[in-house]
């Protein structure tokens, strides 16, 4: 069995006083312990972050794939892991869609992360005229594609994919629990065909997109759908009832 994960992508977003009351927050809550939690602070702050977070994990939001040199604004995995955090989000789409990330350089970034030892939160999804086109599974195959070429079966163990149709990131138009099933029973059923039946089972799949306190438990309960990357709610104490969805 999977087990389940939420994630809270902070963006940018807060200060020092926003992100350590956000910390007390959640090591003061009582969360399901079967759950999975992993929030990604703005990288200025993920070092404090790393130290004072006591209720799960912390991830970066992106990474260069190189470990070091002349890439000026740039950070990479091994400095996220030297810092304290495990996880970075690779491929999000405002990566792709705000700063021109393509598929060569996402699968770039993520056999970076995953050499280096990091887990590896790679999001994918269709923007709203490729899903009125349908072209959804096509646009996220390909998505998928990419990180399949350039990484080995056994890597997937640390690769968590992030199903957010780019329609849904912060426009309050949530999918349907139907359509997220769907999309999800597609991508488990590429990982069968193009990777193995193994990765296809164990491969976690979270849902992304305006998901809040009020939509996570119908979602949750689809079978394919096995945690949430949450953007705008992870700012606010309703993250914990997210958290505790299946509670
Ligand atoms: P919202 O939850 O604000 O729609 O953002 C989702 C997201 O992009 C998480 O990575």
């Amino acid at each position: 069995t999977r087990q389940f994960i939420v994630g809270g992508n902070w963006k940018m977003n807060g200060s020092q006083a926003t992100v350590d009351s956000l910390v007390q927050g959640l090591n003061s809550a009582t969360l399901d312990k079967s759950v999975e939690v992993v929030v990604a602070p703005p990288a200025l702050y993920v070092a404090k972050v790393a130290q004072t977070f006591k209720a799960g994990q912390v991830a970066g939001q992106n990474t260069y794939c190189a470990s070091k040199g002349a890439f000026t604004g740039e950070i990479s995995p091994e400095m996220l892991k030297d810092v304290g955090a495990q996880w970075v989000i690779l491929g999000h789409s405002e990566r792709r869609h705000v700063f021109g990330e393509n598929d060569a350089l996402v699968a770039k970034k993520v056999k970076h992360a995953l050499a280096v030892g990091m887990q590896v939160m790679f999001c994918v999804g269709e923007t709203l005229d490729e899903r009125e086109a349908n072209r959804t599974t096509e646009v996220v195959f390909q998505q998928l594609q990419a990180v399949a070429d350039a990484i080995d079966e056994a890597e997937w163990a640390h690769v968590v994919i992030a199903y957010e149709p780019v329609w849904a990131i912060g426009t309050g138009k949530v999918a349907t629990p139907e359509q997220a099933q769907e999309v999800h029973a597609a991508i488990r059923g590429w990982l069968s065909d193009k990777v193995s039946a193994a990765v296809s089972q164990a491969t976690r799949i979270m849902y992304g997109g305006s998901v809040n306190a009020g939509n996570c438990k119908e979602l949750g309960k689809k079978p394919d759908v096995d945690g949430f990357l949450v953007g705008g709610a992870s700012l606010k104490p309703e993250f914990i009832d997210i958290i505790n969805c299946q509670q």
